[in-house]
Formats: structure tokens, C-alpha cells, sequence
């Protein structure tokens, strides 16, 4: 897609530090390398984010992620993994093609990555009423 900094990636016109390609997806280096070894899985085929992506596509995207996280743990190279997607404008999305955080983990790194520590005033139970899909 015209003007879509990743797909320009994919194409070869912007340069990356590549992790692994396949026909289908492309895994390259966060350019902040925060932390280190933060890696991006995208899939060739562009959407813009989890909204629009078949699911097809986004099983076989997740599918590889999960083989280059399981691959950094392997080697020793994370002692964990945090992976995420940012989905909208809202949720901090910049990049508008749908991508797959990675962020290897290291014992006692200080990350404080999972709590927003923003309390709710609703209950569980109001929460699930207003969220439950079947
Ligand atoms: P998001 O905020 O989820 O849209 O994440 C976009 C990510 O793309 C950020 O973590 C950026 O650091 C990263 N990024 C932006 N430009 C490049 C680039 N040229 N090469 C690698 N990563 C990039």
C-alpha cells in the first residue's frame, strides 16, 4: 500500500534488521531497540490493525511470533516474553499496518509493563455484563 512505512519495508525501500520471512510474514527489529531485541512480526498482506485483518492471516501471523519468541527463550536470549498489538489511534497504535510486538524480557529487567494502575469503580461482575460476547 502507497505510503505505508512497513509495506515500504517489506518491499525493500525502507532498510530493517531482518529476523526471519516468509512468503507471508516478515519479523525486523523495533528501531528503538527498547528494550533490546524488541522485534516486530508483520504480515505481508496489509491491514491496517486487528480490526481488518482476516483471520487467517492474523493466526499465521501470531503462529510466527510465537516461534520467534519461543526461538529467543530457546537460546537463551530472554527469560520471558511480553507480546502485545496496538490497535488504534487510541491504544497508541503509529504505524497503520498491523504488527506484532515482541519484547524479550530478562530476569529482574524492571520492566513494568502489565498494570496501568488505573482502578475501576465498576465491579467485576458490571464490567463482564456490559463486555460479554455470548
Ligand atoms: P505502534 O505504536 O504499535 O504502532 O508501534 C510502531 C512501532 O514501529 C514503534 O515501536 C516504532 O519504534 C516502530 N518503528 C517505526 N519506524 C520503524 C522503522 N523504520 N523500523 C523499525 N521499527 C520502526
Amino acid at each position: 500500500m502507497d505510503n505505508c512505512l512497513f509495506c515500504k519495508i517489506i518491499a525493500g525501500e525502507i532498510p530493517c534488521h531482518k529476523i526471519y520471512e516468509d512468503d507471508e510474514v516478515l519479523a525486523f527489529l523495533d528501531i528503538t531497540n527498547d528494550p533490546e531485541g524488541h522485534t516486530l512480526v508483520i504480515p505481508k498482506k496489509h491491514s491496517v490493525n486487528l480490526m481488518d485483518t482476516d483471520s487467517d492471516t492474523f493466526a499465521y501471523t501470531c503462529e510466527i511470533a510465537q516461534e520467534i519468541a519461543q526461538h529467543y527463550v530457546n537460546i537463551g536470549y530472554a527469560d520471558g516474553i511480553n507480546i502485545y498489538i496496538n490497535s488504534g489511534v487510541d491504544a497508541g497504535q503509529e504505524v497503520m499496518h498491523l504488527h506484532i510486538h515482541i519484547l524479550p524480557r530478562k530476569q529482574g529487567d524492571g520492566i513494568n509493563f502489565a498494570r496501568t494502575e488505573k482502578q475501576s469503580d465498576k465491579t467485576l461482575a458490571e464490567v463482564a455484563e456490559t463486555l460479554k460476547l455470548n
